[in-house]
């Protein structure tokens, strides 16, 4: 037991809080995020690092602000290539805490630390699938003894747009979202507000779990369960599609939450109504 926990916020970055633009995309993209959203916006989310250009999604300045005078330990995992990851997440929390020296202590882990376990082929295939739950991938990104120590593993938790990297085990340690493949979109609908959206959705599920684990005294990870599977009436498997991030209410709390750090922020477009899941016609999903 954890006698004086911290809790940790492990954070993905392409298709979670960034998009790495195509060199043959980056003028459009550029003009794109210039007229839709202003050149303040374009100079604040636009990052260049080893060449190639990453947009951050909004709120994310705030989210981890927020996060940080919460007492939240962070950290970031991507199964890119150390030399990028570095630069790039310094850069952002260089800039999430531009009114500081310097910012807060994080932790960066990348392609190297993810488990690969196309090269586990020559073991017994026991030890292969121990490391696969229902959501099959072969590079996963282990929490315990990676990032925190197992101790620490109930009050840590993996956002992340892509639920194959989840170890067999850490599976209520998953904050899932919405992947997503460009910035900019054209369409506006429950899907593009959500993937666009995901740090307004983090903030307001984050302060839900707060709650719940200071009133009834649980950890973080059976906080994410609750909200993400039991108040859903879902269960753990292979069509499970995190419905929780369709709710509107966690990005209305969440912006809320966010205005405590950063008072002016707000959507960079109105909540589509009504805002309903593309999978709630779907069973399970
Ligand atoms: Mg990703």
């Amino acid at each position: 037991m954890n006698a004086n926990p911290t809790n940790t916020f492990v954070f993905d970055l392409d298709g979670a809080m960034v998009i790495v633009v195509a060199r043959y995309d980056m003028e459009t993209t550029e003009q794109r995020v210039r007229e839709k959203f202003g050149e303040a916006f374009l100079e604040r989310h636009r990052f260049e690092v080893l060449g190639h250009i990453h947009y951050l999604f909004p709120g994310y300045f705030a989210l981890l602000r927020w996060l940080h005078e919460h007492g939240v330990s962070l950290a970031f995992f991507s199964s890119g290539v150390e030399e990028r990851n570095v630069p790039l997440v310094e850069q952002i929390m260089r800039r999430a805490f531009s009114d500081q020296t310097e910012p807060p202590p994080y932790r960066v882990f990348s392609r190297r630390h993810c488990i690969d376990t196309d090269q586990l082929g020559r073991l017994q295939r026991e030890e292969k699938e121990r490391y696969q739950p229902c959501f099959f991938g072969n590079l996963k990104k282990k929490l315990a003894g990676v990032v925190v120590p197992e101790e620490a593993l109930n009050d840590t938790l993996l956002i992340d747009d892509d639920e194959s990297y989840m170890v067999r085990g850490e599976e209520y340690n998953f904050v899932g979202l919405r992947y997503a493949y460009c910035y900019t979109v054209d369409d506006v609908n429950t899907d593009t507000f959500a993937v666009f959206h995901s740090a307004f959705y983090v903030s307001g599920l984050a302060d839900a779990m707060f709650k719940l684990c200071a009133t009834e005294g649980i950890r973080l990870t059976t906080a994410a369960r609750r909200l993400q599977y039991d108040a859903e009436g879902a269960e753990l498997s292979e069509a499970f599609r995190f419905p929780s991030r369709y709710r509107e209410s966690y990005y209305l709390v969440g912006r809320d939450m966010l205005r405590q750090v950063e008072p002016d922020i707000d959507f960079c477009w109105p909540l589509p109504v009504p805002f309903e899941s593309p999978f709630a016609c779907m069973p399970k999903w």
